[in-house]
């Protein structure tokens, strides 16, 4: 429990570090807006006197630090003033061309505030996520000619400025979840300890009364020792003391058995919920293996099935890649299998499959492999075996499978089965020795039967 607060704990530390870090990054973004409206201001002024006195005021409130709600109060009237400059403008199209020195003058209002804006994309550039679209218009501002281009870029970086805020108050609200969730679990925990700590807290006051009482009872004897005019009656109190720390001690050790067996309870309580969580999930790891387990095995005849060979095959291949040890693959397939089928029954059929597919795992080695690939054919990985050997281990499984002797309806049947041989070559995938074990099996069904092919 302690260990898991302290993770808690952990997190909650963290979370409120990135808070800090995030609100830092905050503040110093909104000092460098102050100063950019500050200088535009500046830049403005001089156009135009209503537009001026608007322009103070906004300069004034950014000085004085002022909230939002002060700035955007501010808004509507210089928004006013500049649709009058525009209006103005617009009536009087034919106005002559700016003086030579007044355009030099744009030129460094320009100037300085492609600077300004510069410095308030540096501090963006740090917002992770955001840096390709700052490097943009970083690369545009330096760009920037005349008043139409600043202007477009400045509305470009307003909209910038103000996803960025967006996300920052998306981020903030998710901290702010997290430490609510973080909060709410560590009352918990809280809530938890101090159930303990008050179990405690009663032991001791328990035993503390007890202690109390008992003393008491021991100093009433005292004073009876002292006071009392014959010994008979000091022996009455005494023994009336005694009964009545006999009662104290009774009372303390019932209402203490009582709190025990309430802690045993809830302490046996949640030890068998563990012990049932653990029962729980020991049973469901175990179906999970069974499960495992049962999907690469055949049902039919218990030995390994194709999926248990494709994995097995993987692996000897990327071993044989590595240590180049031969290994052979032999296809079996059983000799004019549909004839027996036909002749007794499906039954006979599966039982023909169990047998023979139990024989064969029973002639392989504990490091070789066999599974029903599929229908009446069986597949074998001989690890460490050559073609050679592979076939005299072939002929010997092929010739006990001819003498396994079974009976249908009382009629002795004999079953052949027939088997392609090849091994592991250079340049081979694992599909491709199969296939090429699959060619030697249908090569061995055309010269008769019953017999091993080696390609
Ligand atoms: P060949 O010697 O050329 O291999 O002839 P075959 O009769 O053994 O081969 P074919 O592929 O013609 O027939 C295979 C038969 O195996 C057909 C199918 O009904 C039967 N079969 C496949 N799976 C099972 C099974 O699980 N149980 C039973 N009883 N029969 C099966
Ligand atoms: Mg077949
Ligand atoms: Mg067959």
């Amino acid at each position: 429990m302690h260990a898991e607060e302290n993770v808690w704990r952990q997190r909650y530390r963290e979370a409120i570090t990135e808070l800090e870090a995030e609100e830092v990054r905050w503040r110093r973004l909104e000092v460098v807006l102050r100063r950019l409206i500050g200088r535009l201001c500046l830049a403005a002024l001089h156009r135009d006197p209503a537009l001026d006195v608007q322009l103070d005021r906004v300069a004034a409130a950014v000085r004085q630090e002022a909230g939002a709600e002060t700035l955007e109060s501010l808004l509507p009237e210089l928004s006013e003033a500049i649709a009058a400059l525009d209006r103005a403008n617009d009536l009087a199209p034919q106005e002559s061309p700016p003086a030579a020195d007044s355009s030099r003058a744009g030129t460094e209002g320009i100037t300085r505030l492609t600077a300004a804006v510069g410095s308030v994309l540096s501090h963006l550039e740090l917002v992770p996520g955001f840096a390709p679209r700052t490097a943009e218009l970083r690369a545009e501002i330096e760009r920037v000619a005349d008043e139409v281009q600043l202007a477009g870029t400045l509305e470009r970086l307003a909209v910038l400025i103000g996803e960025q805020c967006a996300q920052m108050k998306r981020e903030r609200a998710a901290m702010e979840r997290l430490l609510r969730q973080l909060n709410s679990r560590l009352d918990e925990i809280t809530s938890f300890l101090a159930g303990q700590d008050a179990e405690q807290q009663q032991a001791l006051d328990e035993t503390q009364r007890l202690n109390r009482l008992v003393m008491g009872e021991v100093g009433q004897i005292t004073v009876h020792i002292r006071d009392a005019d014959s010994l008979a009656e000091l022996r009455e109190q005494v023994s009336m003391r005694l009964e009545a720390i006999d009662a104290h001690l009774k009372e303390f050790r019932s209402r203490e058995q009582a709190r025990m067996q309430r802690y045993h309870e809830h302490t046996s309580r949640m030890r068998l919920r563990i012990a049932q969580l653990e029962r729980e999930s020991r049973a469901l790891q175990e179906s999970l293996e069974e499960e495992q387990r049962m999907s690469l095995v055949d049902a039919l005849t218990g030995i390994a099935n194709r999926a248990a060979y494709d994995e097995r095959i993987e692996q000897e291949y990327e071993r044989w890649l590595r240590d180049r040890k031969p290994v052979s693959i032999l296809a079996w397939d059983i000799d004019r299998f549909k004839t027996i089928n036909d002749a007794y029954g499906h039954r006979a059929g599966d039982k023909v499959l169990r047998v023979v597919g139990q024989h064969l795992a029973r002639q392989v080695r504990g490091t070789d492999f066999v599974a029903r690939y599929g229908g009446e054919e069986f597949v074998m990985i001989l690890v460490g075996t050559g073609p050679a050997e592979a076939l005299t281990i072939a002929d010997n499984i092929r010739r006990g499978i001819e003498n396994i002797g079974f009976h249908f309806r009382g009629t002795p049947v004999t079953v052949t089965a027939s088997c392609g041989i090849t091994s592991f070559r250079e340049g081979d995938t694992a599909d491709d020795a199969f296939d090429r074990a699959d060619r030697a099996l249908y090569r061995a069904k055309a010269e008769g039967r019953n017999r091993c092919v080696v390609d």
